[in-house]
């Protein structure tokens, strides 16, 4: 039987195996899907035996080794490489092939909603691995600009210049507030439920500033009260669940060949989400 799992540490929870469990179940594919602890130290072996084991056919990767595989597989797909982060390993004979599909995963959730990021600014909080995923995205897809807020400015500056496209500017928070009527997309890529707090501007007074779509790369319990505020100024929203399922469904297609069944994961990860609550 094929086997796929999850690469991380220290993988108490996550809520990969219900989604690829159900995807595989949805299209009759022999499969099983499990969690795969490992410690940074352990890396590189566990790496070579999953190169070595036939019926391992792919696997993700999380916290703490998305940069680590890096450099400890033997090719990356661009989007890996350009966001400088690898969430997907995809098998071709022994070969280890690194993909990331968080960009994928944003963008498709996006046009869910109907809002087109092709010729859309942007603003994005963060400037983390989520944050480039999501830059990477909105400028494969054609994105106008996107304005980058964080609180380490060196940080931004790193992210803006490894992806060197001109259509990314950095911003500070007074700013911010100066562009904020001119954007379709507000993005929260921090791992803060407050964002706009943590960089010293209350809720109240940006989101009437501005209408578009408000985005917070949060889910579940994570989320905090940023959607809610932008609801109450008029902003539409959505909430990271999306990308979560986009990326995993993306990442089953590069390891099937198949269309993900997406339908047969949102349901397990709506269910898997509920049980967690
Ligand atoms: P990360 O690499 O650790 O980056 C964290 C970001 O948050 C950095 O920009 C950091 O700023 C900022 N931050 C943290 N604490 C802050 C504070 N107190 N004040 C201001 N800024 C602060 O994390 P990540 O992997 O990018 O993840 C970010 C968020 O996205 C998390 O909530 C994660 O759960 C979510 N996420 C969701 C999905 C999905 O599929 N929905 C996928 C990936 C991530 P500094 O640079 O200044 O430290």
């Amino acid at each position: 039987m094929e086997q796929y799992g999850l690469l991380g540490f220290p993988l108490l929870y996550s809520l990969s195996p219900p989604m690829h469990r159900a995807a595989f179940q949805a299209i009759g594919r022999q499969a099983t899907y499990s969690l795969w602890p490992v410690e940074a130290a352990d890396l590189g072996r566990r790496l070579a035996e999953l190169r070595q084991a036939a019926a391992v056919r792919g696997f993700n990767v999380t916290v703490p080794h998305k940069e680590a595989v890096l450099t400890k597989i033997d090719e990356l797909a661009p989007a890996a490489e350009a966001i400088g982060a690898v969430n997907t390993v995809r098998k071709v004979g022994s070969k280890l092939i690194g993909d990331n599909t968080d960009a994928r995963g944003f963008i498709a959730s996006l046009q869910e909603t109907g809002v087109s990021a092709s010729g859309a600014r942007a603003l994005v909080l963060g400037a983390g691995g989520a944050a480039r995923a999501v830059c990477y995205g909105l400028l494969k897809v054609g994105v106008e600009e996107i304005y980058l807020l964080n609180r380490t400015r060196a940080r931004a500056e790193a992210l803006i210049a490894s992806l060197a496209d001109q259509r990314i500017r950095l911003v500070d928070a007074p700013s911010t507030l100066e562009v904020l009527s001119t954007l379709d997309l507000v993005v929260n890529a921090t791992s803060c439920q407050e964002p706009w707090l943590a960089f010293g501007l209350a809720a109240e007074v940006v989101w009437p500033l501005g209408q578009g779509l408000a985005v917070d790369l949060a889910y579940g319990d994570m989320l905090g009260a940023y959607l809610s505020t932008a609801a109450a100024s008029g902003w539409q929203t959505l909430s990271g669940e999306g990308m979560l399922l986009h990326q995993a469904a993306a990442a089953f297609e590069l390891w099937t060949g198949q269309p993900a069944p997406v339908s047969a994961m949102r349901i397990a990860l709506r269910k898997a989400l509920v049980s967690n609550d």
